[in-house]
């Protein structure tokens, strides 16, 4: 039952500015490296051999280098390596230094600066790692720390203190004691495989991990997260699809954070993971700059969707040390929820979550859509902020009489 024709809580729909052309999907094309091979290009392996690692790369390849960028890129290897394969280098605008892809790859001096509420453990992983490399903080499920390497940085990482090991963190994880744990608890049926990337394995050392978690009988479902899609599509080769086909269940999140990153090599990279049968999510991080903006968040998840890749979480940027430059703020994510709830298809709106500091785990975050709650009705606002009540008892069985009337404030007089 309607009860109120407002308008759409005063919120404007999002701005078609633009929304056309972040949707296309284009190549990265081949930038500086348009000399090198096809074969060497399509090559995962050359691509990691020729990334970009230090400042000096960067100025040349970056002409347009910031002071800000130069200092950071300095100081990245004391925090959280600097890396960037040259494929992914090609989205970067050279003439926005507010590129959304540039921000989330190239360092700023911002990062040495820590407020005194960021944390180098933000989520309290290491207080639940009961062997090193093995996370246990839900009860049925554990996240299975692979490696310490990634193929490219993201500069908000959440595990920066290990990942890389620029701070010394010195991650070994030790296969046969994360399994033996494992195969102990018999109350853990879902095993998250991530890192640094999993994807970084080769297909033999990859397909014995996999194998081994499969022979647990009580493993019901395996997961893999992964960046290396949308930073090395070329990593996704037939020969490891059919590798990973064997082990299903397996579903695997993905990760990217702005429509940019969503090329014609993206999509047919995750194509062919598709086609293996590899049901695939995404996870975004919401990034000052980079898809705090409704516009932007719409155009992505609705390029996720022709990617067969189904939003799965918009996490609020932990408090990792360094990192506030690249924060939104959580009354920025609420709204963007709030313009995409309705305004597009279900399955393209992700759940939007703050992983609780200090290790509380993900709680969802919503924009408010239930009014109120009462002993005879629950009062809901639509998308288009236009309110409708639902009758039921408040034990949840139907009434047997119409609900009250719902009195009406008295005016005031004066
Ligand atoms: S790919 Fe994942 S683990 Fe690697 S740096 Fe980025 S966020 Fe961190």
């Amino acid at each position: 039952m309607q009860l109120e024709n407002s308008s759409a809580n005063g919120k404007k729909p999002p701005s078609d500015k633009n929304f056309h052309s972040l949707k296309q999907f284009k190549s990265a094309g081949r930038g500086f490296w348009r000399d090198v091979s096809d074969a060497d290009w399509n090559d995962w392996k050359w691509q990691l051999k020729h990334r970009i690692t230090n400042v000096e790369q960067l100025q040349k390849f970056l002409p347009t280098l910031t002071p800000e960028e130069f200092a950071g890129a300095k100081l990245a290897n004391t925090k959280l390596a600097l890396a960037i394969t040259p494929y992914f280098f090609n989205l970067i605008d050279p003439a926005d230094e507010n590129c959304p892809i540039r921000l989330q790859v190239i360092p700023k001096l911002a990062e040495s600066h820590t407020a005194p509420w960021e944390m180098s453990d933000p989520v309290g992983e290491d207080s639940h790692s009961p062997v090193p490399g093995l996370v246990h903080r839900y009860p049925d499920r554990v996240l299975f720390l692979v490696t310490d390497r990634c193929a490219a940085y993201c500069r908000y990482c959440t595990r920066s203190r290990l990942v890389s090991n620029a701070t010394g963190y010195d991650f070994h994880p030790e296969f046969d004691k994360q399994i033996a744990y494992i195969a102990a608890h018999p109350e853990i049926r879902d095993v998250l495989l991530s890192g640094g990337d999993p994807l970084l394995l080769s297909d033999d050392k990859l397909e014995n991990l996999l194998s081994r978690l499969r022979a647990i009988p009580h493993v019901e479902f395996l997961r893999i997260g992964s960046r290396i899609p949308t930073f090395l599509p070329q990593r996704i080769t037939p020969e490891l699809c059919a590798m990973l086909k064997k082990f299903h269940p397996l579903f695997m999140s993905v990760h990217s954070n702005h429509p940019r990153e969503l090329t014609t090599e993206v999509r047919d990279a995750l194509g062919r993971l598709a086609d293996a049968g590899i049901p695939l999510g995404n996870q975004s991080v919401l990034l000052k700059h980079v898809n705090d903006d409704a516009t932007v968040m719409k155009a992505l998840v609705q390029k996720l969707l022709m990617c067969r890749v189904k939003p799965y979480y918009l996490y609020q940027c932990d408090l990792i040390s360094g990192s506030a430059h690249l924060r939104a703020s959580v009354r920025q994510g609420i709204e963007i929820m709030q313009q995409l709830r309705g305004h597009t298809t279900g399955y393209a709106v992700p759940q939007y979550v703050i992983d609780a500091p200090g290790g509380g785990g993900k709680v969802p975050v919503n924009p408010e859509y239930v009014l109120s709650h009462n002993a005879d009705r629950v009062v809901l606002r639509n998308y288009e902020g236009k309110i409708f009540e639902y009758p039921e008892a408040a034990d949840g069985t139907p009434l047997s009489k119409p609900p009250k009337e719902i009195e009406e404030p008295e005016l005031c007089k004066c």
